[in-house]
């Protein structure tokens, strides 16, 4: 899949008729306003388009952060006529959204199908319901399967929004959530590990004890089994980690939980470790001796981990005298392999 130039609209909170238990968008995208003006939608737009130096496409308008297909009639259908402005020009190639799967209904579909929509993402989060019961997501897991069947009947792209660690749910949960997810054959998935936002319904439950969320250690060891389990039936993980952004960086809208602003590079990081340990295992004693890791040159940053973080701990463990990490174009982007 050609990774498209996305214009993101964020419209926080807009056309949700319930508060989820995690959620609180205007903390996480630092977007205060619902829906953003028409004016306001084109200076925005106009401005991600002359960032596009290099002319990458597909250009898609993403609306994000709300409930899109929720949102009033009119709302829709203004959001859809301004970009489709932009796709009529010959500068934007199509739009995209994300919605809840209980608002993906026959009546909304035929409202949008006019426009040239080519991808909607679904916020699945768990496929368990009592976990979606407990993050008070007011939908079931029957409503993504009936989304995903609708969708993929009128051609769409269909992306899922899956997040770990919700109160109620453990490792079995969330994997057979995965597994579910993966039987519908999404076209891509995303991966977002529950962290604790201020001035959410979680924020409360966790000053009262009632929830705790995962340390980033083991946030990063269970993304990495369902990015795997992904990845076996070739399903592209687009995304793992909440979109890094000013405010949660600085701490100010984040309580606690396993956010990082590199966290797809972190579940990476400890793929590329595993793989290096278990081939150094299989080498047999290297202690004193220099050992050289292969990796495509893309992948360099990934071996190496967080400031040599792999490196550390593959030293401790086999004691080389060093450790050089090598760049090699024959290699591919999740391979390594090892010289002695
Ligand atoms: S997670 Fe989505 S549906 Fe739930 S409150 Fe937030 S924006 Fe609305």
């Amino acid at each position: 899949m050609k990774k498209p130039f996305i214009i993101p609209v964020f419209i926080p909170h807009a056309g949700c008729r319930f508060q989820c238990a995690f959620c609180n968008q205007a903390a996480i995208t630092g977007v205060k306003r619902r829906i953003i003006s028409p004016e306001h939608l084109r200076i925005l737009v106009n401005g991600y388009l002359r960032y596009n130096g290099q002319q990458r496409k597909p250009v898609q308008i993403a609306y994000y952060g709300g409930n899109f297909l929720g949102l009033q009639n009119d709302d829709i259908l203004m959001l859809l006529r301004e970009a489709d402005q932009f796709v009529k020009a010959g500068t934007v190639d199509s739009i995209r959204f994300s919605t809840r799967p209980d608002t993906v209904t026959h009546e909304r579909l035929d409202m949008v199908s006019s426009f040239p929509v080519s991808t909607v993402e679904i916020g699945v989060q768990s496929m368990d319901d009592g976990v979606l019961t407990a993050a008070r997501r007011g939908h079931t897991a029957a409503d993504t399967e009936k989304a995903a069947k609708y969708l993929k009947a009128r051609g769409y792209t269909v992306g899922m929004q899956m997040m770990t660690a919700l109160p109620g749910s453990d490792e079995d949960k969330d994997i057979d959530s995965a597994r579910k997810i993966a039987d519908l054959a999404p076209d891509f998935v995303r991966i977002y590990p529950t962290a604790v936002v201020k001035d959410s319904l979680l924020a409360r439950w966790y000053d009262e004890g009632k929830y705790q969320p995962l340390s980033l250690e083991a946030a990063v060891t269970l993304v990495k089994k369902i990015y795997f389990l992904f990845r076996e039936k070739g399903i592209p993980v687009i995304r793992m980690g909440l979109q890094a952004s000013e405010d949660l960086d600085k701490g100010i809208s984040l309580v606690a939980g396993p956010y990082h602003p590199a966290f797809g590079h972190l579940v990476f990081s400890e793929i590329f470790s595993d793989m290096a340990s278990s081939l150094l295992r299989e080498a047999g004693d290297i202690a004193h001796r220099t050992v050289s890791l292969r990796v495509n040159p893309r992948s360099i940053s990934k071996m190496r981990g967080l400031r040599n973080r792999n490196i550390e701990i593959l030293k401790s463990e086999f004691h080389p005298d060093s450790i050089n990490v090598i760049a090699d174009t024959s290699l591919g982007e999740e391979e390594v392999r090892i010289e002695k």
